[in-house]
């Protein structure tokens, strides 16, 4: 079957990566999280100290800066290496969530994220989840999907995946880092976070992950019937 390009855009913990990791899997197709990628950026930064208003500071940076995802096929899981560091469990840490939303307004940032996004989808049969990839990367995708959910699900559903590395986080500060995200993400200049004008909305607040799947790989499979022609 023809081999196409899947955009999963929306707001924090709406359930992007899940959506994505197992449409990957259904469809053998390669995930990509973009997320981590601004996340690792954003883990070099505080790392190495640089000011991430200052041109200068951000061009060098980002030019000692190689990313690249590593496939473990016994696990199904895509690592996040960062100058071949496996960095998967530290850019989640609350101090790369703090900052992550800021340093993605970078416009130097976005190019050099968005760049090798693009190279990465060069070979079609990819499923990438983030903020613009319907937008901005992938504009020519043949599906996208936006997903939403309530934000009280949101808050819960990232609750608890966090909550079972870190007991000491509190619901508080998961909310006020969702929201302020969400903010930052949706009013940046350079390519905030907006639904695609040709994107299908998933709410997927009252669906189980299968009912979630089952829906969007119905859309796929009708997205690649009608581009194999
Ligand atoms: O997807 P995740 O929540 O891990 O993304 C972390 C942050 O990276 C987002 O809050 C957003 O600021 C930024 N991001 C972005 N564009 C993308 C993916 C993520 O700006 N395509």
């Amino acid at each position: 079957m023809q081999k196409i390009i899947i955009t999963i855009d929306g707001f924090s913990s709406c359930g992007k990566s899940t959506l994505a990791k197992q449409l990957a899997r259904e469809l053998n197709y390669v995930f990509i999280d973009s997320g981590a990628m601004y996340r690792a950026i954003t883990l070099y930064f505080l790392r190495n100290h640089v000011d991430w208003y200052n041109k200068e500071q951000v061009s060098k940076a980002l030019e000692e800066i190689d990313l690249d995802f590593h496939y473990n096929e016994k696990t199904n899981e895509s690592h996040m290496y960062l100058n071949e560091e496996n960095v998967e469990q530290l850019i989640r840490d609350m101090l790369v969530s703090e900052n992550v939303s800021e340093v993605s307004t970078i416009k130097e940032v976005r190019e050099f994220a968005v760049a090798q996004q693009q190279k990465l989808g060069l070979r079609k049969g990819i499923v990438m989840d983030g903020r613009d990839i319907g937008t901005t990367v992938f504009p020519n995708a043949e599906l996208k999907i936006f997903v939403t959910a309530d934000p009280t699900v949101r808050v819960e559903r990232r609750f608890k995946e966090l909550y079972d590395k870190n007991p000491n986080i509190t619901i508080e500060e998961v909310r006020n880092n969702l929201e302020m995200r969400d903010y930052i993400d949706s009013n940046r200049e350079v390519s905030p976070l907006r639904k695609a004008n040709d994107a299908i909305v998933l709410d997927n607040s009252d669906l189980t992950r299968e009912q979630q799947l089952k829906t969007a790989l119905k859309w796929a499979k009708e997205r690649m019937i009608a581009h194999a022609n």
